[in-house]
């Protein structure tokens, strides 16, 4: 892969790109289906990703006609990466067996290693026989949504189609690696003004925050409503709560501690709750909810912002899915695309019918859902909330950082690149932009 490196570093052209051979092995991160019972009666908080997570060399697969190759730049940590390395829920590798009996080219991915990796940015360096709008050379972002376009059920909105796939979670040759395949239908061009690890960190939370909030598949904000987010520091709110500012509405950001609330009124949000201070026990036990704790963010979040919120961005589930039916306002909107703390919810479904209240499911963004949210990070109107960097060597360190809540915003990950800073194209943009305001989550991290 250094010839690829410094051919990239070089600024060689496309066909220059094109005539290296690709090896046989690259390096990457990866689970190995033999460990899957690792952590069997452990606690989540105790099973740790530093423990399954491996980087080694693994073979290069063959690409289908409809596929690129990369040369990975640059990754970024996901909670599905915390997910596939506790192997919880359930191990990956079902995902991967049942992809592997859809179809020959689908049998590759049934492996007895999983490369994840959801999220990354680098440089095209092969296309397939069938691919039309990318060449070697192109510099990309990669989202996630891997869908089958001879599916029917994909031709609406491709999030609905029966065989839609979350890449390097539930596919594959995923992106925490020096090398990934994907679909050409995942590439997208990389941010001009970004470095290729804050190039990396966005499409995945950028592109589920956008469709949650602002298109007419998730919320469909209106400008002047009140938003509450929770994690609003974290991977999908650091994105929620700019889409909030842009869109004209309020924020009302809920963090854990006075780090996140300085950094969130930095960005711009005025409206900020640190829960921990806060103290809420929505949950008396582990079975019984308290509606007077309900009741007590309501009043928190009316004496902020003089009113109930329109919209609550959910991804926490089970701690915190009763106060949030509870804070929305009358016919405002639940929408939510996670359970972090616990997927079987409980909330009063009085408070749902009553006050018409609405619960939306979303899930990651169809292909023009994510092209337009990486359309607005490469115009500078959404920040990359990038925090802190590791080496890929490091990757388990770097996954047990997000899945102990010990980070803010987006954690990236250097694969090929060297060091950070590397691959800005436009500095005018970039100055334009602002380097304080690209840098603000990363300056904080550090
Ligand atoms: P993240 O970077 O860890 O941020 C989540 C934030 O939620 C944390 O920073 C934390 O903030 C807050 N939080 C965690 N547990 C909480 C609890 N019990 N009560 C209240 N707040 C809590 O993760 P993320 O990238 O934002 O992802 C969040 C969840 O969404 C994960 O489960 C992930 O798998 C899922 N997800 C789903 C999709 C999809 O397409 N369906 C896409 C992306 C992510 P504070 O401690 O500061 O409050």
């Amino acid at each position: 892969m250094q010839a690829f490196l410094d051919a990239i570093q070089a600024g060689a052209s496309g066909d220059d790109i094109a005539a290296l051979p690709l090896p046989d092995t690259y390096r990457a991160a990866y689970v190995r289906r033999d460990e899957a019972q690792l952590f069997d009666g452990l606690d989540s908080a105790d099973k740790d990703p530093r423990k399954s997570l491996h980087v080694g060399e693994v073979a290069v697969p063959e690409m289908a006609p409809d596929e690129a190759v990369v040369a990975v730049m640059a990754g970024a940590i996901n909670f599905n990466t915390v997910w596939t390395s506790i192997f919880e829920p359930l191990p990956t590798f079902g995902f991967l067996d049942r992809l592997g009996k859809e179809s020959a080219w689908g049998a590759r991915h049934a492996l007895d290693y999983h490369v994840v990796g959801s999220d990354a940015s680098g440089v095209v360096v092969r296309t397939g026989s069938a691919v039309r709008n990318w060449k070697p050379g192109d510099r990309v972002t990669i989202h996630c949504n891997y869908v089958d376009d001879q599916d029917p059920s994909s031709h609406d909105d491709s999030m609905l189609g029966a065989n839609q796939r979350i890449w390097g979670f539930e596919t594959n040759f995923g992106g925490l690696a020096d090398l990934a395949l994907v679909k050409a239908n995942q590439l997208m061009p990389k941010p001009a003004h970004l470095s290729w690890e804050e190039s990396a960190v966005n499409a995945l939370c950028n592109s589920t925050s956008y469709r949650m909030l602002v298109s007419p598949n998730g919320a469909a904000m209106q400008q002047g409503d009140r938003v509450l987010v929770w994690g609003a520091s974290g991977g999908l709110g650091a994105y929620a709560v700019q889409y909030v500012l842009n869109g004209g509405g309020t924020p009302v950001g809920v963090v854990s501690s006075p780090e996140k609330v300085s950094l969130l009124h930095d960005l711009g949000v005025e409206a900020v709750i640190d829960r921990k201070a806060a103290g809420y026990r929505f949950w008396k036990d582990e079975h019984t909810q308290d509606e007077s704790e309900w009741r007590r963010l309501g009043k928190d979040i009316r004496a902020l912002v003089g009113d109930d919120v329109d919209i609550v961005f959910e991804h926490p589930g089970r701690q915190t899915m009763g106060a949030s039916v509870f804070a929305a306002k009358r016919g405002g909107t639940i929408v939510t695309c996670a359970a972090t703390s616990g997927y079987m919810i409980e909330y009063d479904n009085r408070h749902l019918w009553m006050k018409l209240k609405t619960i939306k499911g979303s899930h990651f963004a169809n292909y023009r859902e994510a092209w337009d949210a990486n359309q607005l990070v490469c115009d500078g109107k959404i920040l990359p909330p990038l925090s802190a960097v590791y080496p890929l060597g490091e990757v388990g360190e770097a996954t047990y950082q997000v899945h102990r809540n010990l980070h803010e915003g987006k954690i990236g990950v250097l694969c090929l690149a060297p060091t950070e800073g590397l691959g800005i194209d436009d500095p005018e943009l970039r100055a334009r932009v602002g380097e304080d305001r690209i840098t603000l989550f990363r300056r904080h991290g550090a």
